[in-house]
């Protein structure tokens, strides 16, 4: 990956790992381990549930199945006592009438008692329908004879009547080892299906009796269409008909996935001496649907928690950090346009940003102090860059500036503008006589002269260069201006200050001047140009003279000179 796409791709995951981002991800870092604790706790919850209900109704088989026992074991009793009286009463006529007496009123059970005789009919029946019937053929029949023991059978249908029924049959020769009859009993199949009543009614269970070969014998009243019918044509059992059948131990239990792809857990028992099988099958959805609703529930309770801890989360990014960092941020923004009033309240942020609002606002102070300082300094060199620090007068920019105000100022008003150009005769030769320094001295003194009578007549006094000077009179005619500028010839002759090789002997100024009013399209550089004619003039005059451009004033002093 080349550097400029890495760079790309760290900038893009900077921006997606906004302030807001990073800490809605904290958030949810943070109830991320609830959330799983809680699921894990549910996932647990309903494991047990379903084991429990499991246990719980394994325990009903089983107790099912002992009740059933006490009814298989009952009608064993009774058939063993009907054997006793057939082999001790001797004619059957006689038996049948004993037996007849002693069936059991109490058993309703017990649907019928027959004594088979060895060949297979019946020779007695508390029924007399049955008296003749011919039983030879039935399995049950046979192997009781046979096998000299107690036999039930599987589920049949009546010869005569066609009622569903379960036979047990006991041979007599189990009592006294000789006689070839067999005693039966019609067991009564709705007894057995009111035994299971307690198994019925419950959404998700399914119970049955069922006998070896997998035929249902009893079911609670709420199932009772599967009396009769193979346990592999019902639908949600068809499934564990083999395994529940094929098992040898007297009870378990198994999972399976019934047709309706509903999880079931099967729990069965055998009733002891018979081949049937109690089997109670329980649908784990139906018995976890009040637990998967709490899941549920739990759940979109944890979504809202994620939702609400998210929305805080960003309403607190939000609140706490980007707004604070936005006021600042703006704040600073207008320090940069030199608004130094600008400053962040304290109620508007957070504790935390209290300290760099306050160090912005302390920054705002000292920038705006620092400022003013620049502006004073500013000011001041402004000052200093229009000073000459020799004469202590106005130098040349500073009188540039001036010249134009002034100028601006009378072409406004029509009033009048003089300037007068004022150079100091045979400088050189002093510089050359009194040395350099003297010649700064004597500037400096012909400055004081100047400023004080610039100060007389209302103007303006300036170095103009070297040992030239200017002096601008504003509202000042031609009259006044050749007043004030013969005023600076004599106050600079009676300074009096040793000039031995000049002809005066002392330092003396030559002085051009010139007036106007102000008017397009004269400009303000064709009076200076007027007037250092003049000067130019006042120096071919003979120095130490005063001249007005345009024509010759000559001074006494200058007509002296000339003289
Ligand atoms: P003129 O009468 O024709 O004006 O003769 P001048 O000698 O005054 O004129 P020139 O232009 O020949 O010489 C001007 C002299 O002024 C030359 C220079 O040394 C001197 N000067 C200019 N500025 C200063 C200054 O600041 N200090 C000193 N000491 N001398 C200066
Ligand atoms: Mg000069
Ligand atoms: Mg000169």
């Amino acid at each position: 990956m080349s550097r400029v796409t890495f760079n790309r791709n760290r900038v893009k995951l900077k921006q997606l790992l906004g302030i807001r981002a990073r800490l809605a991800l904290l958030a949810l870092i943070l109830v991320a381990p609830l959330m799983l604790e809680r699921a894990r706790s549910l996932e647990d919850e309903r494991a047990k549930q379903i084991g429990r209900a499991a246990n719980e109704f394994s325990d009903i088989a089983r107790h099912s199945a002992d009740a059933q026992q006490e009814v298989i074991s009952s009608v064993e009793a009774v058939l063993k006592s009907a054997a006793h009286i057939r082999a001790s009463a001797g004619g059957i006529g006689r038996s049948c009438d004993i037996l007849r007496a002693s069936l059991p009123t109490h058993l309703p059970w017990i649907r019928t008692l027959l004594i088979v005789g060895g060949d297979g009919r019946v020779q007695c029946s508390t029924n007399n329908i049955f008296v003749g019937v011919d039983l030879s053929e039935r399995a049950y029949f046979k192997k009781a004879r046979d096998s000299h023991a107690m036999v039930f059978s599987d589920y049949l249908s009546a010869k005569l009547t066609n009622n569903p029924v379960v036979m047990a049959a006991y041979p007599v020769s189990a009592v006294d080892g000789e006689g070839d009859s067999v005693i039966l009993a019609g067991v009564n199949l709705d007894w057995m299906s009111k035994i299971m009543s307690n198994l019925g009614g419950r959404p998700g269970i399914s119970a049955a009796v069922v006998d070896s070969t997998g035929t249902v014998l009893a079911a609670p009243a709420d199932q009772g269409s599967m009396i009769g019918h193979p346990l592999d044509t019902i639908p949600l059992l068809s499934g564990i008909a083999d395994q529940a059948l094929s098992s040898k131990e007297p009870e378990g239990s198994l999972s399976f996935t019934a047709a309706d792809g509903s999880k079931r857990a099967l729990s069965f028992a055998r009733i002891a001496g018979t081949e049937s099988r109690l089997i109670i099958s329980i649908d784990e959805a139906k018995v976890s649907a009040a637990i998967n609703r709490e899941i549920r529930t739990a759940y979109l309770q944890l979504a809202f928690v994620c939702v609400f801890v998210l929305l805080g989360a960003l309403i607190a990014a939000e609140k706490l950090i980007i707004q604070p960092i936005e006021i600042i941020a703006s704040m600073a923004k207008r320090f940069g346009q030199g608004d130094w009033s600008a400053r962040a309240t304290r109620k508007s942020l957070p504790s935390e940003f209290v300290p760099l609002a306050r160090a912005f606002n302390a920054m705002a102070a000292q920038l705006r102090q620092r400022e003013r300082d620049l502006v004073a300094t500013n000011d001041r060199l402004t000052v200093i860059a229009s000073i000459d620090m020799l004469s202590g007068l106005a130098n040349r920019r500073g009188f540039q500036s001036r010249l134009d105000f002034e100028w601006m100022k009378a072409e406004q008003h029509a009033s009048d503008l003089s300037l007068l150009m004022i150079d100091v005769d045979h400088f050189k030769l002093f510089n050359d006589t009194y040395g350099h320094p003297e010649g700064d001295a004597c500037l400096t003194r012909l400055g004081e002269t100047l400023a004080g009578i610039a100060a007389e007549a209302t103007g303006f006094a300036a170095r103009y260069g070297g040992e030239e000077f200017c002096l601008l009179l504003p509202n000042t005619g031609a009259a006044r201006a050749l007043e004030v500028s013969e005023m600076v010839r004599a106050e600079v002759q009676k300074l009096a200050i040793p000039h031995s090789t000049s002809s005066y002997q002392t330092v003396t100024v030559s002085v051009g001047f010139s007036c106007t009013k102000p008017n397009e399209p004269q400009r303000s550089a064709d009076l200076i140009e007027a007037a250092d004619a003049a000067l130019y003039s006042a120096k071919h005059r003979g120095r130490n003279a005063v001249v007005e451009h345009g024509f010759v004033r000559p001074t006494d002093s200058a007509v002296a000179l000339a003289s």
